[in-house]
């Protein structure tokens, strides 16, 4: 099935007629690791209650150093499986905030109701953790489809106890919602919907039903890979939707793809140009074609050191129509 998407999609590079290129790294993705309370059928982590990969002393002792040494890093950004369950999340906050990196967790919200994580809205509270969180819906049954049973009903509840403690109107707690379009189940493409009009319409539902407030909707394409590719190869709809998304092409999202000022690091401290290269095993390489960790980074006392940006063909779903990224539509 690769084989046959890479023969019938043009590569990337062809399509952007020059090699994608990195500026200079502002933001800092970490994934903490694969675990989380969750299992969603979408997940291009393929993350679970069962996996056990995640960060060591060692890994966060490093990122840390990068954290402390570095001033062009003006953005952390952690993610997982859940990162508020997986070793380093506080560490990694706390040097964060001190060397006034704005930080971001990427959040399930059902977290919070785990035994031993109750205290994770107050903490991100304290430390003005910028909080993006997972609601694919404004309805309970696309959620619950996709996330699992209640997983809706629990997501209000940790909304509303974010709004009490200031998220969503104090302007120093961000909490912003993720938009993720079901994954698609017959060739019926369609594209992410407009990232304005369903903000709209998130913010109406949500403030009329359970009086939640929040600042941002991000809409997110659900790339062809991880759990969504499982799905789409099942259905045999993998290759054309891969060309589905090369069909939408837009050549003025490519300024903006976040992957060109972002390192995102895997729980072995393994450097990527994205966390979608991360889940597919394509590091990122130095110009001489050297593989890099974050231990070679404080070695060379530069995070400057790609150049070119590695290309697969998923990097269709990230320019396709307006755009996506792990910030949203990018135009
Ligand atoms: S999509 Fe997020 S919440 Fe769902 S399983 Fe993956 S990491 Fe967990
Ligand atoms: S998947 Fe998206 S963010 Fe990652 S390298 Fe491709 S275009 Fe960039």
């Amino acid at each position: 099935m690769i084989q046959k998407a890479i023969l019938e999609t043009t590569p990337f590079s062809e399509k952007l007629n020059s090699s994608l290129t990195k500026k200079s790294i502002s933001v800092l993705q970490v994934n903490l690791g694969y675990r989380c309370n969750l299992a969603c059928s979408h997940c291009h982590v393929e993350a679970s209650p069962r996996r056990t990969e995640e960060l060591s002393p060692e890994v966060c002792e490093q990122i840390v150093k990068i954290i402390e040494q570095f001033p062009q890093i003006k953005i952390v950004d952690l993610t997982g499986g859940a990162p508020e369950m997986l070793f380093g999340f506080k560490p990694i906050v706390e040097a964060a905030r001190k060397a006034q990196k704005q930080v971001i967790v990427r959040s399930n919200l059902t977290i919070y109701f785990e035994e031993g994580f109750e205290d994770i809205p107050e903490y991100c509270a304290q430390n003005k953790v910028r909080v993006i969180a997972s609601l694919p819906c404004y309805l309970p049954d696309n959620v619950d489809k996709m996330r699992g049973k209640g997983v809706y009903n629990t997501s209000v509840l940790a909304l509303q106890w974010l709004n009490r403690l200031g998220y969503g109107e104090n302007p120093n707690l961000i909490l912003d919602l993720v938009y993720n379009p079901p994954v698609p189940s017959s060739d019926n493409f369609s594209l992410t919907p407009n990232q304005i009009s369903l903000e709209k319409d998130y913010k109406d539902f949500l403030k009329e039903h359970f009086n939640i407030q929040f600042n941002e909707l991000l809409t997110i394409t659900n790339l062809p890979i991880g759990r969504t590719k499982i799905h789409l190869q099942a259905r045999q709809i993998y290759q054309p939707y891969l060309e589905f998304l090369e069909a939408h092409f837009n050549p003025d999202t490519v300024e903006y793809l976040m992957c060109k000022n972002e390192l995102s690091i895997d729980y072995l401290g393994n450097i990527y140009d994205c966390d979608f290269n991360q889940m597919e095993k394509l590091p990122a390489r130095t110009r001489t074609g050297e593989i890099l960790t974050i231990a070679k980074l404080l070695e060379a006392k530069t995070l400057d050191i790609i150049e070119e940006i590695q290309t697969a063909p998923y990097c269709y779903g990230c320019t396709a129509g307006s755009g996506s990224s792990c910030g949203g539509s990018l135009l």
